[in-house]
């Protein structure tokens, strides 16, 4: 997708603070965290969110989720909330599916 965000970052065109990439999904630091973790799991591959990617790329979907636990295991003892806005209502305002990992303090949950 030539206008897309996400596609932008995995293609290197606008710079990401990576902290891990496979063949299949690159995760980045969001450059306005909502808690001391929180980074973006993205698949380099473009689908507009999560009930796409199960559809359409299951495996990648499930990698997704692998690199999430990778990174909280790197960075807060592998505890993490997992997620997934899905529609402008929901508050995704991305359309290229991405996987919110939260963590690095008590996340209540009333406050999800
Ligand atoms: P969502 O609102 O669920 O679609 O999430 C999109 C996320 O992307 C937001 O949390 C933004 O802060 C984040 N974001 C937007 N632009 C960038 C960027 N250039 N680098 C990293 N994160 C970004």
């Amino acid at each position: 997708m030539t206008d897309c965000l996400f596609c932008k970052i995995v293609a290197g065109d606008i710079p990401a603070a990576l902290v891990a990439e496979t063949d299949h999904v690159i995760a980045f630091r969001d450059i306005a965290p909502k808690a001391p973790l929180h980074v973006l799991v993205v698949p380099r591959t473009h689908v507009a969110n999560v009930t796409e990617a199960a559809a359409q790329i299951p495996e990648v979907l499930a990698e997704m989720v692998a690199v999430a636990q990778q990174v909280a295991d790197a960075e807060t003892g592998g505890e993490y909330r997992l997620i997934f806005n899905t529609g402008e209502g929901a508050g995704q305002s991305v359309f290229h599916v991405h996987g919110h990992v939260l963590g690095g303090k008590h996340l209540a949950w009333e406050n999800a």
